[in-house]
């Protein structure tokens, strides 16, 4: 049997293990149970797939992968079988035939990987074949993947993810491996219970994703702000902006697309088979940028996502830190970029307040908002805070926007008071709660028709703020509400239309008091933003390379496009980006200089070699 390592080496092409891979890798082929927590582009796959090889080698038979999307499945076993692993998965997708052919292969131990969605493994048919495989010795490994499903607590809940506790009594003795990129104790202790998994060994691995550059800013024109973004830093590459609701997501993917952007839409109100073929296009071709609502994400395993754009606040960090995530699981450079405004804090904050939970789960949510509030209103390192919020204890990490490009800050406690306390008149004075843009304009001193109907020329804190500006007021006002010492009503007008009006919150004494200061980031103008030289891939993985190389890489693009239609899997599911990057630079002239490439392992050696040889030679 061969080692992990030269497992590594030779089917995947990859030099070395990465983090906690090589202790889980020995844990589990020796055949013991496991959790892993891994952040997405951890490299989750390899922990189980290395010990099914290797198992199968020893004579144990079939791996069985519990996998909850069929998109998932499907490039998991693409890419495996590009590698020359015999790996098959039963589902909706294949016909009678085809699925008795793939039952039938498994019997016969010609499986090394079976992928199968939970509803289906605990089926009565599917569950006799396990019984089959398991009564010779040969059910050598089960993984189950995305195992956070089975956390009622969590938003991917999956009711079947419960009934596979029936696999650990039915086969006792086959290791189990568990998988997820959710972090929190609570899920942790969810999966562990509800699989039934009470001697795994779990393995935690850091959340931090380096290659991420976290980038948040003041909302002004979202569009424009987005296109500046887009089109300076990421043209021609995938993304996704992802949006609050499902009429933004409209309006945001048709504004892209006019502007030359390859746009596409995704929400859960949209026809299913539109929204699939958009979720197909956005993984087959390149550089499509999807624009969606939160419904799109969940198993999307695109490796080359060089952006996560945010153009509405998320509801918390977890949110946050799983849609950011998205962005660069291939490891080269990526940004997770987002724009938030005060309406943001104040739909958000409201969402809360009138929705129908208890108040105990209302003051959660709360916490949580305010906690994705501070990160965004931070002035020190982003990352930290993020890990911190996970509970892991970094440095400044030198890779944000806030390291980058320490913001100025400058002390609103002043006119934190002059705006509590002008809250605190107009309703002393009127009995009402009123808008932000009221509010300002009382603080700053204009006169509008509307502060004159009301008589709220003549507060004493009327133009006591006229030397801020509407920007300062803006992020003051954003600090009160993150902090709760601003709450927000909404209120129907004469004429029936809803607005949202604020009132003083718990926390606002002190505050009024001056026995806090208010600390802020000193808003920045857009055309400030430092134009730093950013290695970007595959556009930069591409920029270092000479003439020569650039036109090799994109050649050999053209051809894994081709290939990749050929055999219906994504371009990346072929190669990726960054093997063909190598293969670009180190311009080979024969097989041997093929091998040791990143990515390149034995099988794609013996398959493609020859090929990507002659497009590096015959096509400049
Ligand atoms: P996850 O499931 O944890 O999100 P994947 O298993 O999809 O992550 O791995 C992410 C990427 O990292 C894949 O492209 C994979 O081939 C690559 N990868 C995983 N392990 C290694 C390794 N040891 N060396 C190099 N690349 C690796
Ligand atoms: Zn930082």
């Amino acid at each position: 049997m061969s080692s992990p390592l030269s497992i590594l080496r030779q089917v995947f092409g990859y030099d070395s293990f990465r983090g906690p891979q090589a202790a889980i890798i020995d844990h589990v082929t020796g055949g013991g149970d496991a959790l892993v927590l891994m952040p997405t582009g951890g490299g989750k796959s390899l922990c189980y797939q290395i010990p099914a090889i290797a198992r199968q080698q020893a004579g144990l038979g079939v791996t069985l992968v519990v996998s909850p999307l069929i998109a998932l499945m499907h490039d998991q076993v693409g890419a495996l079988r590009e590698a020359g692993v015999a790996a098959a998965f039963l589902n909706s997708t294949l016909d009678w035939p085809q699925t008795l052919d793939v039952e039938r292969r498994m019997a016969e131990g010609e499986t090394t990987l079976l992928y199968a969605a939970p509803e289906r493994v605990v089926s009565e048919r599917f569950l006799g074949l396990l019984d089959g495989l398991y009564a010779q010795g040969q059910l050598a490994l089960v993984a189950i993947d995305e195992a956070h499903c089975v956390s009622q607590w969590g938003h991917d809940f999956r009711p079947e993810y419960r009934q596979l506790a029936l696999l650990a009594q039915r086969y006792p003795g086959v290791p189990r491996i568990a998988l997820t990129a959710t972090a929190d104790a609570l899920t942790r202790a969810d999966i562990l219970e509800g699989l039934q998994l009470p001697s795994a060994q779990v393995f935690i691995s850091s959340f931090d994703r380096p290659n991420i550059r976290y980038h948040v800013e003041e909302k002004k024109e979202p569009l424009a702000q987005l296109l500046r973004f887009i089109t300076q830093e990421h043209a021609g590459e995938a993304g996704i902006v992802y949006c609050q609701s499902r009429k933004r997501v409209e309006e945001m993917a048709q504004a892209l697309a006019q502007a030359g952007i390859a746009a596409l839409p995704y929400h859960a109100g949209m026809p299913a088979d539109t929204r699939q073929a958009h979720q197909d296009r956005f993984l087959r071709e390149d550089g499509i940028v999807m624009v969606a609502t939160i419904a799109f994400g969940m198993g999307i395993d695109k490796p080359d996502v060089r952006f996560v754009a945010h153009v509405d606040m998320p509801r918390n960090i977890e949110g946050y830190y799983q849609e950011t995530g998205r962005a660069g699981r291939d490891g080269l450079p990526a940004d997770a970029w987002m724009i938030y405004g005060l309406q943001d804090v104040v739909n958000q904050r409201r969402m809360i307040d009138e929705g129908d939970a208890a108040e105990a789960f209302k003051s959660i949510l709360r916490g949580k908002l305010d906690a994705l509030l501070a990160l965004a209103e931070a002035t020190d390192c982003r990352r930290q805070r993020l890990l911190a919020y996970f509970g892991e204890a970094s440095e400044p990490c030198g890779n944000c926007d806030n390291c980058l490009q320490p913001p100025a800050v400058w002390d609103g406690t002043d006119a934190a008071r002059k705006l509590l306390s002008t809250i605190y008149r107009v309703h002393e004075m009127s009995g009402l709660t009123f808008g932000t843009g009221h509010l300002m304009d009382i603080v700053r001193g204009n006169a509008t028709d509307k502060v004159r109907q009301f008589g709220h020329e003549r507060l004493s804190t009327f133009g006591l703020g006229a030397d801020y500006n509407e920007h300062q007021l803006r992020a003051v006002l954003r600090q009160l509400l993150a902090t709760q010492a601003v709450g927000v009503q909404r209120v129907l007008q004469g004429d029936g239309r809803a607005f949202d009006t604020l009132s003083l919150g718990a926390s606002a004494r002190p505050l009024l008091r001056g026995e806090v200061p208010v600390l802020l980031r000193q808003a920045s103008a857009p055309a400030r933003r430092a134009r730093k030289p950013r290695r970007h891939a595959p556009a930069a993985a591409a920029a270092e390379l000479d003439a020569g190389a650039q036109v090799r890489f994109i050649n050999l693009k053209a051809w894994r496009a081709e290939v990749a239609r050929e055999h219906g899997v994504p371009a990346y599911v072929v190669f990726l980006d960054t093997t063909l990057a190598a293969i670009a630079e180190r311009n080979p002239a024969t097989l041997a200089d093929l091998a040791g490439i990143p990515g390149m392992g034995a099988k794609r050696l013996e398959a493609y070699g020859a090929l990507v040889l002659q497009v590096c030679q015959e096509r400049i």
